[in-house]
């Protein structure tokens, strides 16, 4: 065959892929990214926020309308999590797909039990969120439930691709209880310890591994810390259990800075979800880091997270 002929062969082989071919997703926090990657590798994904932005207040800028306007399928947290921006950027989108009630937008606490509802407030205040605290992309136990709703919905939209999903969630999902008996056995070493805490971000994985929340930094959830809430914190008898002060790395240090000089508690910060890089750039490697973190802090061992 000359060049010309294999070229001219080339090009009808291209012609005939699908246009379709490629799922298009847009979700609102990496963690929903992750999970997708892990069950169509080869998704079109638009993430809306990063490990380093706070999931409750980001702008529904022009290019994120765009995203969810010609994507397939939306995978949100929920319980009012993205209540602030998400509705707007919907109605802004108005793709027929992506609306409330349809197959094209996915809420993963739609597929969890949340914990202590009525204790979600944003920054607004206001704003009780009755769902219940909606940072449960870190609870080893309810992921595999959220992301099995996930497989099961993305197999709907995308019927061809159903079986090859279904077997890269049951292939996901046993990774994933191999990861969790290794927590599990390393949580032994961790019951009873107790950090302090600057909102929920950690919650359902903090009470899975048996360790306690001496105290917030926030005042009431989703309120900044202050000074007089922070100068009451030196005053709770609680503090004194506490052997380190656990931040998301997106949250401003200043605070957990300041109750370390005053107690001479270590500060641990950690990502709050996933990132671009290794290891946390899976939900389990993610975890499994966290926990290696709080191991290091509550040995006493310097962290160099600080
Ligand atoms: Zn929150």
């Amino acid at each position: 065959m000359t060049f010309r002929n294999a070229f001219a062969a080339l090009l009808l082989l291209v012609a005939a892929v699908p246009a379709e071919a490629q799922l298009r997703v847009f979700t609102c926090e990496p963690e929903w990214t992750a999970l997708v990657r892990a069950l169509v590798p080869d998704a079109a994904v638009t993430t809306a926020t990063s490990h380093l932005q706070d999931p409750h207040y980001i702008e529904a800028r022009p290019s994120l309308i765009a995203a969810v306007r010609r994507a397939d399928i939306a995978i949100c947290t929920g319980a009012s999590l993205e209540a602030g921006w998400l509705p707007m950027l919907l109605q802004r989108a108005s793709n027929p797909d992506i609306q409330r009630g349809r197959a094209g937008l996915f809420f993963a606490a739609d597929h969890a039990k949340l914990h202590a509802p009525h204790d979600h407030v944003d920054r607004s205040m206001g704003d009780v969120h009755p769902e219940g605290n909606p940072h449960v992309h870190l609870s080893p136990n309810q992921l595999p439930e959220i992301a099995g709703a996930l497989a099961k919905r993305l197999g709907e939209i995308e019927p061809e691709m159903a079986a090859a999903i279904q077997s890269r969630y049951i292939r996901w999902r046993g990774d994933w209880n191999s990861l969790r008996a290794e927590w599990r056995a390393r949580a032994v070493a961790l019951q009873g310890q107790s950090l302090v805490v600057q909102h929920s971000n950690f919650g359902y994985l903090l009470r899975w591994l048996g360790v306690e929340m001496a105290a917030d930094l926030e005042p009431k959830p989703g309120l900044p810390p202050g000074a007089s809430h922070l100068s009451q914190l030196l005053a709770n008898p609680d503090l004194e259990d506490a052997s380190a002060i656990l931040i998301a790395s997106y949250q401003d240090p200043q605070p957990a800075q300041w109750l370390a000089e005053q107690t001479g508690l270590p500060v641990v910060v950690v990502p709050g979800t996933v990132t671009g890089k290794a290891p946390t750039e899976t939900l389990g490697g993610l975890i499994s880091e966290i926990i290696r973190q709080v191991e290091l802090a509550v040995s006493g061992a310097p962290n160099g997270s600080v």
